[in-house]
């Protein structure tokens, strides 16, 4: 037999292996991700070593990842094609602590100790290969590098502070490239070695593994001939990792933009999210600098939850992956704010653990890093249709998904000037087609200084309201807000390009520019007391009757005063509260 040498762990992997066995860790399955992290990465290398070496992957062409599920025996087997490693590497790798992820943990630890806290540290930083003693009590890995012509087998137990290397010699066991890592699980454990469980959990962040429940069985297929391999194989689910298989079919957001067709993005987008309609808008981009991913955004063509549903609750519009590991895409407001909830995507970043947990994306700077981005990538895709010469698409755009954007003038102020310019309404100039507020700036007079509106429920009663007469004399443009949430998004914005929102309804209208002083002496002259009678009679029901220059040929309006509601936000103050 081989000589089997013995290695004692460095001080810090002892430490954390300590840790893991003993601590209640609540979230034990994140072994797989772990570990399906690193065999991808270890097929990503070979990939990429091979492009200057194809000598590298001639032992073996087809690069995939299989895990094998032994029930009865409590036993895990995870196999990669990928670049392997050679002794000095075992002994490098999973004998110390180079990674800087898993170093950082041993800090968080010892602060957070000395601290007196005993929070789940597990779940915030990547413990990578180690997670696999989550689960099991005894690690195998035996692994063959195409640097080296011999096949090495490492061990440890949960419970020692060492580990032995020695070479495989089981002809049964010997691949041509690659590794394998057994488990052998714990008792209590042994429930994970279920290929139904396996097969749920990677089904979340990869696609196809095949999964397979007997690896004495499989590994005797491999020598077998081929019927006698099919007839074994009935039993077996078989499912590749699709996207591991060869190179063209890596997923799409890894891809050069350029080389991505349209229908290639809008094939993704209907595959991914379940539609049939491609989407009016997609982007694809990579951030580098202080925070690296990847991401395709899209506007969907139509809104899912129905125009008038503007709260969306959680969706799961947006897929994140770290390292091309499926993460989540269980969001509420971390990557993009409510308003955008209707954004759907795929981002896949390169500074995250992959046992990212829903905590740590609440705090995290990275993940805030990352919103900003993804946010003002959004608003730039949005900018792209309503800029696009095809007017319909954006008309499209702001049927289904204005009422969000006004919803964000009203809770993301930091963004209102990406907002104000994507927003439309009627006006008493355009009342077919609705304008944007730079066509309304455009359209100002020399002396025009404000933007005019009204609110009201319809374009006919904004239009029939008594308000704007002495402006529609004038020729002044108003804007004719009928939706209920227009008008506190206007107020919210409160300017655009320095021209105040002036509600026209108010009792505050300044017209002085094109009041006639004389005309109104007279007229105070000869209706001063009739206000003061009509006050009288009216008593507590309004505030004071005055002679105003906004009116042309009405007699009399009501207006409200100038730190009240509108007469708009009564009407539905009180719809709501009836
Ligand atoms: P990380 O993956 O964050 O670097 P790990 O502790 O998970 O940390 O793994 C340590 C190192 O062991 C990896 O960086 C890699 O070099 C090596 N390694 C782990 N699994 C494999 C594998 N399946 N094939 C090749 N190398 C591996």
């Amino acid at each position: 037999p081989p000589p089997v040498e013995k290695f004692e762990y460095q001080a810090e992997v002892s430490r954390l292996l300590d840790l893991i066995v003993n601590s209640l860790y609540s979230n034990k399955e994140v072994f797989l991700r772990a570990l399906i992290s690193n065999a991808s990465d270890a097929l990503d290398k070979l990939r990429y070593l091979s492009v200057t070496d194809p000598e590298l992957s001639k032992d073996a062409a087809d690069l995939d990842i299989r895990i094998y599920a032994d029930k009865e025996n409590g036993v895990i087997t995870l196999t990669d094609s990928g670049i392997g490693m050679t002794r000095q590497e075992l002994v490098d790798c999973l004998g110390t602590i180079a990674q800087s992820g898993t170093a950082k943990f041993l800090k968080a630890l010892k602060d957070n100790k000395d601290a007196g806290g005993d929070n789940n540290l597990i779940g915030q930083f990547g413990v990578g290969f180690y997670s696999a003693f989550l689960v099991a009590d005894r690690v195998t890995v035996s692994t063959k590098s195409p640097k080296s012509d011999k096949q090495y087998v490492w061990e440890s137990e949960a419970d020692s502070r060492s580990y032995t290397i020695k070479e495989e010699t089981d002809p049964q066991l010997i691949i041509p490239r690659g590794t394998r890592i057994t488990l052998h699980l714990k008792r209590d454990e042994k429930g994970f070695a279920d290929p139904e469980r396996i097969q749920k959990l990677e089904k979340g962040y990869t696609k196809e593994v095949e999964v397979d429940d007997d690896p004495a069985e499989s590994r005797k297929d491999d020598q077998d001939d081929q019927t006698e391999r099919k007839k074994k194989t009935k039993k077996v689910v078989e499912r590749y990792w699709d996207w591991e298989l060869t190179n063209e079919t890596q997923p799409i957001w890894l891809r050069n933009s350029k080389e991505v067709t349209t229908e290639e993005y809008n094939e993704f987008y209907r595959k991914t999210f379940n539609e049939y309609l491609d989407p009016l808008a997609s982007s694809h981009f990579t951030t580098e600098g202080e925070v690296e991913f990847k991401s395709i955004l899209y506007v969907p063509p139509v809104s899912p939850m129905g125009k008038d549903d503007v709260v969306n609750q959680k969706t799961k519009n947006i897929r994140l992956y770290v390292k091309r590991v499926f993460i989540s895409d269980d969001f509420d407001g971390e990557l993009f704010p409510r308003y955008l909830s209707f954004i759907k995507g795929v981002v896949d970043s390169h500074d995250l653990p992959l046992n990212v947990s829903r905590e740590i994306l609440q705090e995290s700077r990275i993940v805030r890093i990352m919103k900003k981005r993804l946010v003002k990538k959004a608003f730039d895709m949005i900018l792209g249709i309503s800029l696009s010469e095809n007017r319909e698409d954006y008309e499209k755009f702001w049927d289904n998904f204005g009422k969000h954007l006004k919803l964000g003038c009203i809770e993301d102020r930091e963004n209102h000037k990406r907002l104000a310019p994507l927003l439309r309404f009627f006006s008493s100039q355009s009342e077919n087609d609705m304008i944007s507020l730079d066509e309304y700036v455009e359209n100002m007079k020399a002396e025009h200084k404000a933007i005019y509106y009204i609110a009201s429920d319809s374009v006919t009663s904004a239009k029939n309201a008594p308000f704007p007469e002495k402006l529609m004399e004038k020729e002044l443009e108003v804007l004719y807000l009928v939706e209920p949430i227009d008008e506190v998004a206007i107020q919210s914005l409160k300017s655009y390009k320095d021209k105040d929102f002036i509600d026209i309804s108010k009792e505050d209208l300044d017209l002085s520019k094109y009041k006639n002083e004389e005309k109104e002496a007279a007229v105070k002259k000869e209706f001063g007391q009739t206000c003061d009678w009509i006050k009288k009679r009216l008593g507590d029901k309004v505030a004071s009757v005055q002679i105003s220059s906004r009116l042309s040929s009405s007699p009399c309006v009501l207006v409200s005063g100038k730190f009240g509601w509108s007469a708009n936000m009564e009407r539905l103050m009180k719809a709501q509260a009836g």
